[in-house]
């Protein structure tokens, strides 16, 4: 596989990464498509198949698994799947645009791993842990159990942050936005310059 570039935003849900990833999808200049992970879990609020996600049953994900189709995957949440196919990344760069990917610290880190050049990794991080509950209370799509296991992992993935080649902090959403735009840009005009050597 070869093609443009990957850009990685992870984060602890609730930091509000996906807020920030869909700012840059607007800014045409960054000739971004966004990675549509497959999950086994079910569509919440107004999300779309194959929009949102490719929402699929356990069983086909796990097919996928054996087949070998995923660049990489995680059980985020207990018997909730969540992967990147590669016929994703492949898709998006035949079209001749940078993918940017909306995905937990472990996946994120995985495909940094295994695109050292092309990736940009940036954790998006909350102001605190407590910032974050009244974040995911407000969003009012899970059940307070559910919000407990998000927060419980929270303190996990914000302690992998140093491993990512940047950090935001979300605590002014504007500045957040204008940072990312600045260094998406930045890796994007850097990868033209060096290919022209
Ligand atoms: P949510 O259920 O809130 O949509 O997502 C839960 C977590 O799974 C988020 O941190 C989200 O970024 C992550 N996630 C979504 N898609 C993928 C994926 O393809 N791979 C991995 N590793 N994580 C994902």
């Amino acid at each position: 596989m070869k093609g443009g570039k990957l850009i990685v935003f992870s984060a602890p849900s609730g930091s509000g990464k996906t807020t920030i990833v869909r700012h840059l999808l607007e800014q045409e200049n960054l000739n971004l498509e966004f990675s549509i992970s497959a999950t086994s879990r079910a569509p919440r609020g107004d999300e779309k198949d194959g929009i949102d996600y490719y929402f699929i049953s356990l069983e086909q994900f796990k097919k996928h698994m054996k087949q070998g189709d995923f660049l990489e995957w995680e059980e985020v949440y207990r018997d909730n799947f969540y992967g990147t196919l590669k016929t994703e990344v492949e898709r998006i760069w035949a079209m001749g645009k940078n993918v940017i990917f909306d995905i937990d610290v472990v996946g994120g880190l995985r495909i940094k791993r295994k695109f050292p050049e092309e990736t940009l990794a940036v954790f998006v991080r909350p102001p605190s842990v407590e910032e974050l509950k009244i974040r995911l209370k407000k969003r009012k799509t899970e059940s307070e159990e559910k919000i407990n296991m998000r927060i419980a992992k929270a303190s996990v993935e914000m302690a992998t942050a140093p491993q990512f080649d940047f950090i935001i902090e979300n605590d002014i959403l504007e500045n957040a936005l204008a940072e990312a735009e600045n260094l998406v840009e930045r890796h994007i005009h850097k990868t033209i310059s060096s290919e022209e050597e």
